[in-house]
Parts: C-alpha cells; sequence; structure tokens
C-alpha cells in the first residue's frame, strides 16, 4: 500500500517553518494575541518560547477560568473489552500480546455501571479494541444503552466506524466519540500500525467527521505523544481540530494529550516529550483554542496534573482502571492497556482541586438538555416571559 498524503488543509509545512523561525519577538506577539491561530501555535511551539512557559501559563489560566469557570469536569473510563485484531506496536492490547483476554458480560457491565454510578460519576468513557466478535457493533450498542440509563454524558472510544453505525450510537444515548490518530505522518503510522483496520491512515483520519456526520454532539482528538516529532502532530492536532470546528461548527470538539505510557510489548517512546514541553504545548492550545474542553488523564503524574488542572486543562479522569472492568472487583493479575500514573482516589483528588479553588463537577448538563433537537431552526416553545 502506497503512503496517504495529507489533505490541503492539513498540511503542517508552512507552520512548521514557523517554528523553526520563530524569534522571542513572535513569541511575545503570539502570546498577546487576541485571534491566535495555526501561526501563533506554531510560534509557542518553537525552540523561541521555552523561557516563556510561565507568561504563557498565567495566560492559560485566565482563559480557562473565563471560559470554563474555577472547574474541573471529571470523566472515568471503562474498558469493556481487551480482544483486538490490531497491531499498533505501542499498545498492550495488540493481538499479539500474551495476555488473558475477556469482554465483560452484560451482567458485568451492569455492576460496573452501578459501581461507577455510586462513586458519583456522570460522565462515563467506553472502551474496546478493534472491532471482534467479541466487542462488534451490536455488543458497543448494548453497552450505550444500559450507560445512557445511568450516566449523563456517555461517550465511546472504540473502533472507527461508519456513519449509519454513529447515528445508531447516537440515537442509544451515545453523546461523543474519541478517537486519536496516534500520530499525524503517515510514514510513521505505517510502521507503528503493524496490521489490523487501524493501518488504514485515511480511515482513521476521516472517523471523527463521521461521528459528527452520524449526530455525535462531540468528537474528542489526540495525538499519542512520543511516537513522532511532537512539533508536527501539535500542528496537524490543531489544524485537525480547526477544520472539524469550522465544517461543524454546531458540534464541540475536545483535545486529550496522551503522553506514551509502560506497557506489555516494552516499546519506548522514540520521541519523548518531556513535563515542561508538554506544559507549554497544553498553554499554547488553550491560547489558540481558548472555549475548547482540554482532557489529561491519569496517564501522568499527580504532581503533573495538579500544576495543569485549571492552567489550560478543563477536564480530567480519576479513579481509572485500563484493565477490562475492575471497578465492582478488582483483579489483581489483569493486564492493563498502560500503566496509570495517578492511581489516587476520588476524594483525594477532589480535596487537592478545591485547594486550588477549583470546583469538581461529575456532569455537564441534565438529560432533559440532551432531548434539545440538534437542529438550530426547528421552531422552540414560546417562553412564558410572566412566569419567570
Ligand atoms: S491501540 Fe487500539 S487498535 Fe491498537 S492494538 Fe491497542 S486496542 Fe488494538
Amino acid at each position: 500500500m502506497s503512503t496517504p498524503t495529507l489533505p490541503a488543509w492539513l498540511n503542517p509545512d508552512p507552520w512548521l517553518q514557523v517554528a523553526a523561525t520563530a524569534s522571542e519577538r513572535d513569541v511575545a506577539a503570539a502570546i498577546a494575541c487576541d485571534s491566535p491561530d495555526a501561526r501563533e501555535l506554531a510560534v509557542l511551539l518553537s525552540p523561541a518560547a521555552a523561557p516563556y512557559l510561565e507568561p504563557m501559563a498565567q495566560r492559560a489560566q485566565a482563559l480557562t477560568r473565563r471560559h470554563f469557570g474555577n472547574t474541573i469536569a471529571l470523566y472515568v473510563p471503562l474498558y469493556l473489552s481487551n480482544f483486538c485484531s490490531g497491531g499498533c506496536v505501542y499498545c498492550g492490547f495488540a493481538a499479539d500480546r500474551r495476555i488473558p483476554r475477556r469482554a465483560l458480560t452484560s451482567a458485568e457491565i451492569e455492576s460496573e455501571l452501578a459501581a461507577l454510578a455510586c462513586m458519583g460519576f456522570e460522565e462515563i468513557l467506553l472502551l474496546t479494541g478493534e472491532r471482534t466478535p467479541h466487542a462488534d457493533l451490536d455488543y458497543v450498542l448494548a453497552a450505550v444503552r444500559r450507560a445512557a440509563a445511568c450516566f449523563h454524558q456517555v461517550t465511546i472510544e472504540t473502533f472507527p466506524m461508519e456513519v449509519a453505525e454513529y447515528r445508531a450510537l447516537a440515537a442509544a444515548g451515545c453523546t461523543g466519540v474519541t478517537i486519536y490518530q496516534e500520530t499525524y505522518a503517515p510514514e510513521p503510522y505505517d510502521r507503528l500500525h503493524r496490521w489490523g483496520p487501524k493501518k488504514d491512515f485515511r480511515a482513521r483520519l476521516d472517523a471523527p467527521a463521521r461521528a459528527l456526520q452520524g449526530g455525535m454532539r462531540s468528537v474528542g482528538l489526540g495525538a499519542l505523544l512520543g511516537l513522532h516529532d511532537p512539533v508536527l502532530d501539535a500542528v496537524c492536532l490543531f489544524l485537525h481540530a480547526r477544520h472539524l470546528l469550522r465544517e461543524y461548527w454546531r458540534s464541540g470538539v475536545s483535545i486529550s494529550f496522551p503522553r506514551l505510557r509502560p506497557q506489555a510489548g516494552g516499546f519506548t517512546a522514540p520521541c519523548p516529550v518531556d513535563d515542561a514541553w508538554l506544559a507549554r504545548l497544553i498553554c499554547a492550545f488553550r491560547l489558540c483554542l481558548p472555549d475548547v474542553p482540554l482532557l489529561l488523564s491519569t496517564r501522568e503524574s499527580p504532581a503533573f496534573r495538579d500544576g495543569m488542572a485549571g492552567v489550560g486543562i478543563s477536564q480530567m479522569s480519576i479513579g481509572s482502571r485500563t484493565t477490562v472492568g475492575g471497578y465492582r472487583d478488582e483483579d489483581d493479575h489483569a493486564v492493563g492497556q498502560f500503566a496509570v500514573s495517578d492511581d489516587r482516589t476520588i476524594d483525594a483528588f477532589c480535596t487537592m482541586l478545591r485547594a486550588k479553588q477549583l470546583e469538581p463537577v461529575f456532569k455537564h448538563w441534565d438529560a432533559a438538555y440532551r432531548e434539545d433537537p440538534r437542529d438550530l431552526d426547528t421552531p422552540r416553545p414560546a417562553v412564558a416571559v410572566a412566569a419567570l
């Protein structure tokens, strides 16, 4: 198969040139810019911006508070299955890993959902590997229906689907889809994805658009930092988000910043990203996409998460397990997709947030709001002003 070329809207070359040549004067202008775009993002990721983390963080914090208040929205992942036909070299669930495989039964899904609801979560992310007979569309649909009965927001991070499949999931109560491109550079992408459906770069790249065409309220994007040149991946991630926000302006986009973690298989990051660079990346995205939710998971250390909460980051997971199930009955021998770094309890994490004057928020909207038709042209009932 020939290496795919990037679509015109995803061409990073002009911005990589900007990142390579930016001056400290350009950095000061980018931090102060009122309508930053790809040029400013590239400048803020340049070597010249390295000494400017503090002013970037101050502006990122101010913008985060302006758009999200003093809050951090919390969510929890639930791995439904670790069966996978894929051969992603960086993943503990790849088909050639010798690990116990299982998919939660319907009764187990019910019991895991009940355990998570009891912990107070109202937003849940359901995960599987690639499509297999153990975890296909019908399996995900059934899990979404169950989750939608007890959670306000149900999102999925499963296998890329067709528009009609996303439409069925949206009708079942799924509100969002997360699909990381991992790396936006086609050649390393081809090497890192040894076999399986994920090897198709373009099919994966277009999956978030298909999800929005299918009626999802939002999509989550990300690149797995450490796999390739982080400046290229960050610029393309920004261009991808900007493209979707322009094309599907009624929908939402969120962005995650996963860093490669130890996993079964022992793959190590060819292009590691250190804490200072990741912090600058998050601040740069906040400056250039001020009202887009930015997420940080328990892949990161408690110290790093504490530092970034409210400083760019507006949404975080906590209490996460990357094994299949495990919230109701912990299995000490289960192998996760990757190692979790922040294993604090929900209480300990919320205490930390409150100490920073940040309020943990367990939901985004009421169920009634979800029934609001997506078509803004639909006539609404008149509001009885006198009754207000
Ligand atoms: S990243 Fe996803 S598709 Fe790739 S091996 Fe892991 S679970 Fe399978």
